[in-house]
């Protein structure tokens, strides 16, 4: 709901926010909102068509709002996956239908007769199931006048330290995967069973997510669209206690008020009090977001911890140093050590960590490293000159989205060097963090850069001829019709389109109806394509 007023709000901004729009009179979209353009006119009467990489919010995003921004925009969507949205499908916990709502969103995007759905076909990657397309990136940029990179993060961040890789080890990524049906992780098969406690390290909303699954009773998850091999696993689970442990303190934790709020009133869940000398002694002047999240951990629980069937904990002030192994096993985990931490000002925010020599142990057989998305370049940027800033784990951008690159100029100064046509949105271009809104958001100024850019005839795009400054290119340009001719004999069969996509989603729904869900994913890609015959 908030999100489609967002997203109502958003698009209704635009009649306002750029006096140099050009309001076309009693002209509406397909999504029955009038029609704002910033683009006085295609350029030399030909559509602008734009690749946008990957079909989560940021993509659908971009797609919407380019083409109600840029007059006669064609817009083709690449996915790696058969089905499309990203993380709403994949990592939105399945407990949170609502979320999900921006779906109805996509689908008015994906009505418009500009907009092309290419779904199993990976750009620039290999495909990783074998009835899956490879597009090689250079392809596309042949085809296009623009490309929004909108990939996401598909990678995980890793610790670096001893024990990673034991047995009982897991990332949150692969567990969210595997519990929402995401091919790419339907072998996980984590083993719950092993002992009570499980440790998650990390204190954003993904490891409050990942502990809300451990936690809440298996019978509410049923209802939900949870991929079956997750309850059967849930069902069997021993697992009776869990740490989710920090190596901030409180002030400095990444969760937000609503989620921790969520794992609170679980029904016959209690929660461990906190150490009181971690928050600030005067918790009513700080300001209202952080004051509210300090009432609710002091608060606690309605169910204390002795009277309930399960429990957790906010562990603070302990920065993970080891995996141990079994001494039976030396391939399983059976604990994890952290060095205490102090903090260079308790209750500042921003405050930083500093490791002591002091360790402690948690025994669990089963620990979740809930530290953060990643994204990664695609294997061509080296070769094409695209620059990735592998620190930050993003595209190099001007922040607006538009791919830049940090070149010397005659004098020795160093200053912006522009990719004609490329830009990007979402997770790949600010990093893994923000919610669907914030991606909107993100994508939304995108596309005003692009828009911006496509009105200015001194900004060059893909497939223009002539020099910077020049005025507009000739090159017809063609789209998937291009990428499709180029692409090996028979490989187009294995396209899903939109209508594909919607006959995944109908069986999906037909099998969720016979176990009283909403809709029983595929997780196999095979299963997927199967239903296409
Ligand atoms: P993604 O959603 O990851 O989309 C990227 C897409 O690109 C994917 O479909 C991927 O398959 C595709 N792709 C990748 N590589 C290629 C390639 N080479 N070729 C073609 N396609 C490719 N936000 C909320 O508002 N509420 C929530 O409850 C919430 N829960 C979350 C739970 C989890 C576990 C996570 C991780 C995030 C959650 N978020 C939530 C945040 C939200 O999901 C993100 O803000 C948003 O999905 C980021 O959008 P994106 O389009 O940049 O990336
Ligand atoms: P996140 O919010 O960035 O949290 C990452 C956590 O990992 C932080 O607690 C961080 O601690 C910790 N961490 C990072 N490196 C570490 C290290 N080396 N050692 C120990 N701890 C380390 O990331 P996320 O939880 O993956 O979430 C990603 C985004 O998705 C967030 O914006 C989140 O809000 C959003 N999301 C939203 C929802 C929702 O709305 N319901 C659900 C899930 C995700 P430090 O702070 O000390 O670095």
């Amino acid at each position: 709901m908030l999100l489609a007023r967002s997203l109502r709000l958003a698009s209704g901004a635009c009649s306002t926010s750029s006096s140099s729009m050009i309001i076309l009179k009693n002209s509406r979209n397909f999504l029955g909102t009038p029609r704002y353009y910033s683009t006085p006119a295609t350029r030399n009467g030909r559509p602008f068509r734009l690749a946008v990489i990957g079909s989560g919010p940021a993509g659908f995003y971009t797609a919407y709002r380019a083409m109600s921004r840029i007059q006669d925009a064609r817009v083709d969507m690449y996915e790696a996956l058969p089905v499309p949205f990203g993380l709403v499908r994949f990592g939105v916990a399945p407990d949170h239908p609502e979320v999900k709502n921006c779906q109805e969103k996509f689908e008015e995007v994906a009505a418009s007769p500009n907009f092309t759905f290419i779904g199993n076909v990976s750009v620039g990657t290999t495909s990783n199931h074998p009835d899956g397309v490879t597009v090689p990136l250079a392809s596309i940029l042949r085809h296009y006048n623009a490309v929004v990179f909108s990939y996401g993060a598909p990678k995980d961040r890793t610790l670096g330290i001893p024990g990673e890789s034991l047995t009982g080890v897991y990332s949150a990524r692969e567990f969210v995967g595997w519990y929402n049906g995401l091919p790419e992780h339907a072998d996980l098969d984590p083993d719950l069973t092993r002992g009570e406690e499980a440790v998650i390290i990390g204190q954003g909303n993904v490891a409050l997510d990942v502990a809300r699954m451990l936690l809440e009773d298996v019978d509410v998850l049923r209802k939900s669209d949870i991929a079956e091999h997750a309850i059967e696993t849930l069902a069997k689970s021993k697992i009776k206690r869990v740490h989710i442990v920090g190596r901030r303190g409180p002030m400095q934790a990444a969760f937000t008020i609503k989620e921790i709020r969520e794992l609170m009133r679980l029904p016959r869940v209690g929660f461990h009090p906190i150490d009181t000398s971690l928050i600030p002694p005067d918790p009513k002047s700080l300001p209202r977001a952080p004051r509210r999240l300090m009432e609710i951990l002091m608060k606690g629980s309605p169910t204390p911890p002795s009277d309930a069937s399960k429990s957790w904990s906010l562990d603070f002030l302990l920065s993970p140093t080891a995996f141990l192994p079994s001494p039976s096993s030396s391939s399983q985990l059976a604990a994890t050590q952290f060095a205490k931490t102090t903090l260079s000002s308790p209750f500042d925010p921003q405050a930083y960590a500093l490791p002591t020599s002091d360790t402690v142990e948690i025994t669990s057989p089963v620990a979740f490293r809930s530290i953060g998305y990643r994204s990664a370049p695609l294997p061509e940027f080296s070769a094409l000159g695209i620059p990735f800033n592998e620190r930050h784990g993003v595209i190099s951008n001007d922040g607006r989205g538009r791919v830049r690159h940090e070149e010397r100029t005659r004098d020795a100064a160093m200053e912006l060097g522009r990719f004609n046509g490329l830009y990007c949105a979402g997770w790949v271009k600010r990093g893994p963090t923000g919610v669907i809104a914030s991606t909107m958001e993100d994508a939304f100024s995108t596309v005003d850069a692009i828009a911006e850019d496509w009105a200015d005839p001194t900004v060059r795009f893909l497939n223009e001829e002539g020099e910077q400054g020049s005025s507009i290119g000739k090159q017809e340009v063609s789209g998937w019709e291009g990428v499709k001719k180029e692409l090996p004999g028979g490989a187009d069969k294995k396209v899903v389109h939109w209508d594909g996509w919607k006959k995944i989603d109908a069986a999906e729904r037909e099998r969720g109806a016979k176990v009283g869900k909403e809709r029983e994913k595929f997780t196999r890609t095979a299963e997927m394509l199967a239903v296409l015959g």
